[in-house]
């Protein structure tokens, strides 16, 4: 018999990462910092160690972290989670997503998700014996179709997954949007997972719209979020989903069988430094300065500039710049102008091609001038 992801290769941020250092390529691909974390953050998770804190955790998260994840919550979306039962700590987003998924969807269940979405929503669902009803965003908005999405609705559909601040797109969610979205489910007892990981990084003035601010949505949703990208700590791999009760009681059955704890040092090291909101606080303008830099120097260019409301990503469109697709591009960009980016084709089933790119700009100033140099010679 064939083996179960036969048609899975290896993830687009993997191959384009390598290609870069091979070719010693400024690398905006795969999205993390290239910036150290904050010091104190760094102090604090060497003082657990230090404190001892070095054996396995209780298996859902030790309490003084899941008890700061909730003031944090209540503080920002007005909802008052129960430390005790409705949130674990997980091992990044990434295995959030998957548990989630795990703990829900069984042979022949639709999830819906929005093209274009992460790389490992799909392969996560057909591990589960799932089935993914693709439906796009709209093409160049990315903005959601909520009538596409109602279309895709069918008896078998357990769940949909969204993803604001998005990754690649760089929208945000409106109110509206959330609403929309709060509307067409309140008939249903369809589920919802809402990968919030760039909940911090949301510019000019507006405000993340965390499932977590909407009663119908909170009411049947995981929502899940990730330090690395919050604090700078990509490699520290850790994260947490919020869901009601019920929910989070089926997330944690799958749970425990995966991957049981989560790293107990770093959790409380994150529930000490989590006490002074400040670093999430100061993290759009952080991020929007960061945006704005890289957008000036990207407007000398003929790359053509997509909005970037949110993440840290930027999206350019190259058609003016070259007649290759878009994953032939990025493979050209890097070996040839020494510049690492993401083909959106790789976020689509289908390949899709728009000649759209993805640039990270969580990096610092003198690596983006680096790149923009280079990248004014297209
Ligand atoms: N979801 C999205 C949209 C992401 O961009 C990422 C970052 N890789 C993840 C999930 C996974 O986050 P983590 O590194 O915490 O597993
Ligand atoms: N979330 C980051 C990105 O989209 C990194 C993902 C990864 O390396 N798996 O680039």
């Amino acid at each position: 018999s064939k083996p179960c992801l036969d048609s899975i290769g290896t993830t687009i941020f993997t191959v384009m990462s390598a290609l870069a250092a091979e070719h010693k390529a400024v690398n905006l691909g795969q999205g993390f910092p290239d910036f150290a974390c904050d010091p104190a953050l760094v102090d604090a998770v060497t003082q657990a160690m230090q404190a001892g804190h070095n054996q396995y955790p209780p298996m859902v998260g030790v309490p003084v972290l899941r008890q700061a994840i909730c003031h944090k919550i209540v503080a920002l979306h007005q909802r008052q989670y129960n430390a005790d039962t409705e949130i674990t700590i997980t091992a990044g987003a990434t295995q959030g997503i998957i548990t989630a998924i795990l703990a829900i969807v069984r042979a022949g269940d639709e999830v819906i998700v929005l093209e274009p979405c992460y790389d490992s929503y799909v392969p996560n669902i057909e591990l589960a014996g799932g089935v993914a009803v693709r439906v796009p965003l709209t093409p160049g908005t990315f903005r959601p179709d909520f009538a596409k999405i109602a279309a895709a609705m069918t008896p078998r559909t357990r769940a949909i997954i969204i993803n604001s601040p998005h990754n690649p797109s760089a929208t945000v969610w409106s109110d509206a949007d959330m609403q929309a979205l709060q509307n067409m489910l309140a008939p249903t007892d369809v589920l919802l997972i809402s990968d919030e990981v760039y909940e911090h990084m949301v510019f000019d003035g507006q405000q993340h719209q965390s499932a977590a601010r909407f009663d119908g949505l909170a009411a049947r949703a995981f929502i899940v979020s990730s330090f690395g990208k919050t604090y700078h700590v990509t490699g520290w791999k850790i994260g947490y989903v919020a869901a009601p009760a019920f929910l989070m009681a089926e997330f944690r059955k799958v749970h425990q069988f995966n991957v049981f704890t989560v790293n107990t040092p770093v959790q409380y090291g994150l529930a000490q430094y989590m006490a002074n909101p400040a670093p999430y606080l100061e993290l759009p303008a952080f991020y929007q300065r960061k945006r704005d830099l890289f957008r000036t120097g990207l407007a000398k260019t003929r790359l053509k500039l997509l909005p970037s409301e949110g993440s840290y990503f930027q999206c350019v469109d190259i058609s003016e710049v070259s007649d290759l697709g878009e994953a032939d591009f990025c493979q050209w960009l890097t070996r040839e102008i020494g510049v690492a980016a993401i083909p959106l084709s790789a976020f689509y089933g289908n390949g899709f091609d728009q000649r759209v790119v993805r640039f990270c700009f969580a990096k610092q100033d003198q690596t983006l001038q680096s790149a923009l140099q280079r990248l004014q010679k297209l």
